[in-house]
């Protein structure tokens, strides 16, 4: 599989943004709204897991029944409880927001290279069957007078990853962030994944991987520019 998301024209990737109606308010229109929750978001978070996780824990003692399970026997005791804590950390970054993560790590820069880091770990839970899929994004951005500090751009892959996602739209996210933040000449970010969901089911899809890409920007309109990221990013 490989797919493209939309893109048009020859203007910086935030008038495609706007232009294509790609949903979110903008960072800015964001940062009062984000400043006033965050105080209590940060205890609310853990207040919120805690109070849901009675409710969670009993939906999987349901679901070991379901399964023709004896949820009494040594061995499971605890696992509903476990299992609750353990997909609230998988989701945790329904709790987290870009602008916490980029918050004081944008610079002014005169750098006109491209940027590329590449084999970011991922670890997602895939939304239809809700098993994991892993692997590696690899993401590039042209600079348009700011940059980001690079270990921003793991945690956003992070904050989006740990979440129930389709691969296409966790690869999108991660560009239309980037974009949004930094309003670069282009972003990139190819994931390549596997999927449980397939592996598991199947011994001949055993090694099949999923790869898709979101190109904005330079990297859309330029095969030159595209063809650099891929090169440069491509595994030995
Ligand atoms: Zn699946």
């Amino acid at each position: 599989m490989n797919s493209h998301c939309n893109g048009t024209g020859k203007q910086l990737v935030t008038d495609f943004y706007y232009n294509n109606g790609f949903s979110e308010p903008s960072l800015e229109t964001k940062k009062t709204t984000v400043q006033q929750r965050k105080q209590h978001e940060t205890s609310g978070k853990d207040a919120e897991d805690e109070s849901r996780l009675p409710a969670l824990e009993a939906a999987y003692s349901s679901i070991l029944r379901g399964l023709g399970e004896d949820t009494d026997r040594q061995g499971l005791l605890r696992t509903p409880l476990r299992a609750a804590k353990a997909m609230q950390f998988l989701t945790k970054g329904y709790h987290e927001d870009v602008y916490d993560i980029l918050n004081d790590a944008i610079f002014d820069e005169d750098h006109d290279e491209i940027v590329i880091v590449k084999d970011i770990e991922m670890f997602s839970l895939c939304e239809h069957h809700l098993v994991p899929f892993f692997g590696r994004v690899h993401i590039g951005y042209l600079p348009n007078k700011k940059v980001v500090g690079l270990s921003k751009l793991a945690r956003i892959v992070e904050m989006y990853s740990r979440r129930l996602q389709v691969q296409e739209r966790l690869t999108k996210q991660i560009a239309m962030a980037i974009s949004e933040a930094l309003q670069p000449a282009g972003v990139a970010v190819v994931i390549e994944a596997a999927h449980m969901c397939m592996v598991m089911r199947g011994v001949q899809k055993m090694n099949s991987r999923t790869v898709t890409s979101c190109m904005l920007g330079v990297f859309r309109e330029d095969p030159k520019t595209r063809e650099e990221f891929l090169r440069l990013t491509k595994t030995a």
